[in-house]
């Protein structure tokens, strides 16, 4: 049987995830993680990979492509911010492979699948690719058993299994090598051109109610089965990687024990991650420095201890931020932190209040992102209760806002381009960020990201 895993073309550079989707903000694009762990699941079946996205491939391309492999089944990511154009994709998919069955996997997949189904051509929904019977769903030809995880057409009926409650998961190692490593880079590249991403945990164990990610359970992978990975990641060559894991940290013993294990295998590859904040102390960020680690990714949302609150954010306060960016400075890893503009309800001096926190904490990247009510949050379900919720799709925060503060739209996006101007326009910044480049490589991803986001604020 052979099974092509596609990331379909796009107009727009889409970052399709299982639980989430957006369009890359700058020259960044990291391998999808739920195509790459398919890749390990179905390595029994003859499997290609096609992704669209980063080799530029057209629409036409693509099917030209797919339709010489000739496949049994197509596995395609899709997503919320980008499902107009997949849908139309996937029907003419079905329209020049009448043959072929297609399964999709993807945000919009996992918290609305019946939006999905409209659509004739799809067979097939894996919302949970933890689940240990995918291999053996999609080697049936009529399958007729509940499959968890899975839901799939028969006829004129929808088949749902439910999801799988795994609280510790294992999988086959990942086909790395099927993927275009040397093509993909993450918006802080150092160690690039061989980057790749792996993961450890499933869901989020925390719920803050703009996330998708803690709504979908928590699960994570069995250490000795996410060690063979990294073993053989060793052995690739791969110089860089990323946890795409939503906390790493979470539960922090668990975080101590991989740290010593990688110091152990004295692996050459360095790695970065998220983490909460909360679970962070001067310790285990020497112990991460120590086992590789050179960034660490913090979702911070805001610089309003109340906003915080509001939205269950597992931090204690802003002191306890405050504090560990300076521990993160002082052990030497660099940080990214993410802000959230335009939760519903602030004002425009909330607004300001996060653009100045930013600026004080100072992290090496920031990353400012205007509000969307992602599918799957108790936030978008409480607007939508609300009737203040009233579109199908996500909106892709990149490109226009969904607006409930006090401030019109125009201004809204003129503070996120002045946060993003003001945060990386600092003569300061701008000169930490040159005397610390260390390789051409660097120097390149510096230039070429602080490029697109000059032409985002100008
Ligand atoms: S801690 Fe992070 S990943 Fe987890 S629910 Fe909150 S925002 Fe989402």
């Amino acid at each position: 049987m052979k099974i092509l895993l596609l990331n379909p073309p796009s107009q727009k550079k889409i970052l399709r995830d299982y639980f989430c989707s957006e369009s890359s903000k700058a020259a960044y694009y990291w391998p999808p993680i739920d195509l790459l762990v398919l890749s390990g699941i179905l390595k029994s079946f003859e499997l290609k990979v096609i992704d669209s996205i980063i080799y530029q491939y057209s629409e036409e391309k693509t099917l030209e492509y797919i339709t010489s492999f000739s496949p049994d089944w197509v596995i395609s990511l899709v997503s919320a911010v980008g499902w107009e154009e997949e849908k139309s994709f996937l029907s003419s998919l079905k329209e020049n492979n009448p043959n072929v069955k297609i399964g999709i996997i993807g945000d919009i997949a996992l918290f609305e699948p019946d939006i999905c189904f409209k659509v004739s051509s799809i067979d097939a929904i894996i919302q949970n690719f933890t689940s240990d019977n995918i291999s053996e769903f999609l080697s049936q030809v009529t399958p007729s058993s509940l499959y968890s995880g899975i839901i799939y057409r028969k006829g004129d009926e929808l088949v749902r299994g439910a999801m799988s409650e795994q609280k510790e998961f294992s999988y086959p190692v990942p086909q790395h090598s099927l993927f275009p490593l040397h093509k993909y880079s993450l918006p802080y590249s150092r160690y690039s051109p061989i980057t790749t991403v792996i993961t450890s945990t499933y869901g989020c164990m925390y719920k803050c109610t703009f996330c998708p990610s803690g709504q979908i359970g928590f699960g994570y992978r069995n250490l000795d089965n996410t060690l063979e990975e990294l073993d053989y990641i060793q052995k690739l060559g791969i110089k860089e990687i990323y946890f795409r894991d939503f906390s790493l940290s979470a539960p922090p013993s668990r975080l101590i024990e991989l740290c010593r294990q990688m110091i152990k295998r004295d692996y050459s590859f360095r790695w970065s991650c998220d983490a909460v904040v909360s679970n962070m102390n001067f310790e285990l960020l020497s112990l991460m420095k120590k086992a590789g680690c050179y960034l660490i990714f913090f979702g911070i949302e805001s610089g309003q201890e109340h906003e915080l609150k509001k939205v269950h954010k597992p931090i204690k306060d802003l002191n306890s931020i405050r504090q560990v960016f300076n521990e993160c400075k002082k052990v030497g890893i660099d940080t990214l932190a993410s802000f959230i503009l335009g939760l519903p309800y602030q004002t425009e001096d909330d607004l300001l209040e996060t653009l100045s926190f930013s600026k004080e904490i100072s992290p090496t990247y920031a990353s400012f992102n205007v509000f969307v009510p992602r599918y799957g949050t108790p936030l978008r379900n409480q607007l939508q209760k609300e009737g203040k919720m009233f579109i199908e799709t996500d909106i892709d925060s990149s490109e226009k806002a969904f607006n409930l503060t006090s401030v019109s739209d125009e201004r809204l996006n003129e503070i996120h381009r002045r946060a993003i101007r003001e945060f990386y326009m600092r003569p300061s910044y701008i000169w930490d960020r040159f005397r610390h480049v260390n390789s051409f490589m660097q120097l390149k991803y510096l230039v070429k990201n602080g490029y697109s986001l000059f032409q985002k604020i100008i």
